[in-house]
């Protein structure tokens, strides 16, 4: 039998709840697996802690699947799938999109399952969900019943467990480009060609505080996609809206999606930099009464912490100064490096530079439909500030 033996005292987080097993913490490795594999993982004593997915190659060398004994087959994927789509708010119907997998958090290691409409699209992250990759695509068909699944499995943590990128109708077919339907609006999303698996549904809910707070105000989107943020603030009534994006493709979205919602005449969306753009309207002496920056993840390892906090007080700093008094600040990273008390820490040093006073309103998170394990951090990522300028 496959095991892992784990060293003295390696066991405490995965008691405590963790699902992974650093390539570190294992003393010894009987019966070897291919990668992917599944094996007991016993502590230094050899009391039995579960069974996860293994794959020696990579630094997470284990991830749990199961603190039980139970065979680990088709029923096992079947039972966790539905378990995992009748959670946290989510559908499994409808014109509307949601995450209905979340990795980890849905103890379902390194399997995402995002629902656009009619439409899956699935993504494997690791060696072992590969491997059942067919299981997982029937139990899905029978839980959901898509029109088809399209697998976004182009994402680079793939190479880390050894695995090729590639993209493309798993099972299937017809168009990739669609519409869904969130709240009152209508957004354009292009699953083969878009950022994530098409849409940035972790915003959902910070969406709808920013359609809360728009009213009346000049609305400055930068880093604004497919215009997400930016037609949530034409629908809650802004004077005006402007959104940025360096992608060419994603502006022809947003536009698309603010002619479809008849915010086309409110709505200006440009091609850009971001970080020139908010150089050159403080030139211009612009003002906005709110202000919203989503920028990609600036490091996604610990090492480029010091360089990303550099790109998030540049963007916040000038933001800060662009904002018209009372105005509002929200401010995303989804950097999981970057934790909430780095990030309001070098929000602290933005205001002060920008001799600004601001309540911080509320400090958000990720969508409901993305969970957070409280006993694994790293399926918090997201953090959203709203912060409003005394003066
Ligand atoms: N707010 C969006 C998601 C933003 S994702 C939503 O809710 O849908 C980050 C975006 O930043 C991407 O669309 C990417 O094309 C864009 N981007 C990256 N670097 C940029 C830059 N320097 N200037 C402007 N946009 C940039």
């Amino acid at each position: 039998m496959f095991t892992l033996r784990l060293a003295s005292g390696k066991e405490a987080r995965i008691l405590e709840g963790h699902p992974w097993i650093y390539r570190s913490e294992i003393a010894r490795v009987e019966s070897e697996g291919e990668p992917g594999a599944i094996a007991e993982v016993r502590d230094s004593r050899g009391r039995f802690l579960g069974q996860a997915m293994v794959n020696l190659k990579s630094q997470i060398a284990g991830r749990l699947l199961s603190r039980g004994e139970e065979p680990i087959d088709a029923a096992f994927f079947e039972r966790r799938i539905s378990e995992a789509v009748a959670r946290c708010g989510r559908s499994v119907k409808g014109p509307d999109a949601c995450r209905l997998v979340f990795g980890e958090a849905d103890h379902l290691p390194g399997l995402i399952v995002d629902r656009y409409s009619d439409l899956l699209v699935i993504q494997i992250l690791t060696a072992g969900m590969e491997r059942v990759r067919d299981t997982i695509l029937a139990a899905l068909r029978s839980a959901i019943q898509p029109r088809a699944i399209y697998e976004r499995n182009d994402a680079s943590p793939r190479k880390l467990e050894g695995l090729e990128l590639r993209k493309g109708f798993a099972w299937g077919r017809g168009e990739t480009g669609l519409w869904i339907q969130e709240g009152d609006l209508s957004f354009f999303v292009e699953v083969a060609e878009g950022q994530k698996t098409g849409f940035f549904l972790d915003q959902r809910e910070n969406r709808q505080v920013v359609k809360r707070l728009a009213a009346g105000r000049e609305v400055l989107d930068c880093f604004c996609y497919s215009g997400g943020f930016s037609l949530s603030a034409a629908a809650g009534g802004a004077a005006a809206v402007t959104g940025i994006d360096l992608s060419a493709e994603a502006i022809a979205w947003a536009e698309q999606s603010a002619e479809r919602n008849g915010q086309s005449s409110r709505c200006t969306f440009m091609i850009g930099n971001a970080f020139d753009a908010l150089r050159a309207f403080d030139r211009e002496g612009r003002r906005f009464g709110m202000l919203i920056l989503d920028p990609p993840a600036f490091t996604k390892g610990k090492e480029a912490l010091a360089g990303a906090l550099r790109g998030y007080k540049e963007i916040n700093l000038r933001a800060m100064k662009l904002l018209a008094p009372g105005g509002i600040l929200v401010s995303c990273s989804c950097s999981y490096h970057v934790d909430s008390p780095t990030f309001l820490g070098m929000l602290r040093g933005s205001g002060a530079d920008a001799h600004r006073e601001f309540y911080l309103r509320e400090l958000r998170t990720q969508a409901s439909d993305h969970p957070i394990l409280l006993a694994a951090k790293e399926t918090q990522y997201l953090k959203c500030a709203i912060l409003e300028a005394l003066n």
